[in-house]
């Protein structure tokens, strides 16, 4: 079965990302392009300022831009790459009218009936979308991805929890790309970092607790978790860093935490699975952005520098690809996990 797919925001950071992503897909055709009210109307590849590697895939170059009208979108997946202020309105609309919602904003991601998922930490989660259905009298429903930090920071924390995992900080340092297009002025960022990224903490700090609950049948039990971020902003294009220090109510040891990292299976049949969930660097020195963000075509995390730190405690680093594991490909992997489900 192949599924017709709607980009909205298709002319932005994270939109061009589901673009490249979703070229000769296996399962999903792009059949609608939809950014702000002056492109309606436009050509795809004439109107798009494309700053992704290669260049516009053929199949959307033509594609006239839409309205963000769902009478006027044939699709029966719409990806959502909007700012989160238009986002609340507008993936509500579409989801009222009956299409399948995935969506990088975060707009909805903590409200209690949607479901906020990565396929490899908490699938079941999915079970929310009748809870959704149901309360608010929607034909369709919206499903979120976390934010670009967390999914990082929490891949690689579900693991851990039943090694008894209890308080988690973390130092992060973020990509550019994260900021989305034109995103950071120049001046702003060359030979420096910004040490505040507005919202940044509060999402890296609570969205973990509800990915790391658990589904009682209609709600989330959240996590007994204590996360503290700190967030940067470097001049690194693609691949967001994440120094974590991890505390346990028990003393583990590097390898008892390594052999967790690796027992991370993926989803098996999802086109976009990495083979590896998390890859285990041993040298002292990755991962780096520049070297590491592509691993698993970018839907890896990987970790590296795994050591003690004190009693009860270990710290790390991980790293992943911000626009691809953190935004793009994280809602196409939800996407595909809904259609294996059979739930679109
Ligand atoms: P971006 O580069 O600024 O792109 C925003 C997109 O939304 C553009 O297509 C833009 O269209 C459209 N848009 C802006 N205002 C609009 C309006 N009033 N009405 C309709 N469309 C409008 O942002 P981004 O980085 O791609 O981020 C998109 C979303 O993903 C945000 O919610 C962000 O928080 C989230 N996210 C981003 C990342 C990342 O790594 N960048 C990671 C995770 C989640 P025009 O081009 O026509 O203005």
């Amino acid at each position: 079965m192949r599924y017709k797919v709607a980009i909205l925001g298709a002319t932005g950071m994270v939109g061009q990302k589901f673009i490249q992503l979703l070229d000769n897909h296996p399962w999903f055709d792009v059949s609608a392009v939809i950014a702000s009210e002056r492109r309606v109307g436009k050509v795809y590849g004439e109107e798009v300022d494309w700053i992704v590697s290669r260049d516009v895939p053929k199949s959307v170059r033509d594609l006239e831009m839409l309205p963000m009208d769902p009478k006027k979108v044939d699709a029966d997946i719409v990806f959502s790459a909007l700012p989160s202020d238009v986002a609340r309105e507008v993936e509500a609309k579409f989801a009222a009218e009956g299409f399948v919602v995935a969506s990088n904003a975060s707009a909805f991601r903590m409200e209690p009936d949607v479901p906020l998922v990565i396929p490899e930490v908490n699938p079941d989660h999915l079970g929310l979308i009748e809870v959704q259905k149901r309360n608010r009298g929607w034909d369709g429903f919206i499903v979120t991805n976390p934010n670009c930090t967390t999914i990082v920071l929490v891949i690689t924390l579900k693991p851990l929890m039943e090694l008894g995992l209890k308080e988690v900080n973390v130092a992060t340092m973020q990509a550019l790309s994260g900021a989305g297009y034109p995103g950071v002025p120049s001046l702003a960022i060359t030979d420096n970092i910004l040490p505040f990224i507005k919202g940044e903490e509060d999402k890296v700090e609570s969205e973990p607790l509800k990915l790391l609950g658990r589904f009682e049948g209609s709600e989330i039990r959240f996590a007994s978790l204590r996360v503290s971020a700190s967030c940067h902003r470097v001049p690194v294009i693609d691949g967001h860093t994440e120094a974590v220090f991890a505390r346990f109510d028990r003393d583990v040891s590097v390898d008892d935490v390594i052999e967790a990292f690796k027992s991370l299976k993926p989803i098996e049949g999802l086109p976009t699975s990495p083979e590896e969930v998390i890859v285990v660097r041993e040298e002292p020195d990755r991962p780096q952005p520049r070297l590491d963000r592509d691993a698993g075509n970018g839907m890896s995390v990987v970790v590296g520098r795994v050591r003690k730190d004190g009693e009860n405690g270990v710290k790390y680093i991980a790293m992943g690809h911000n626009t691809v594991r953190g935004a793009a490909g994280a809602s196409i992997l939800n996407a595909e996990l809904m259609a294996k489900e059979k739930l679109i």
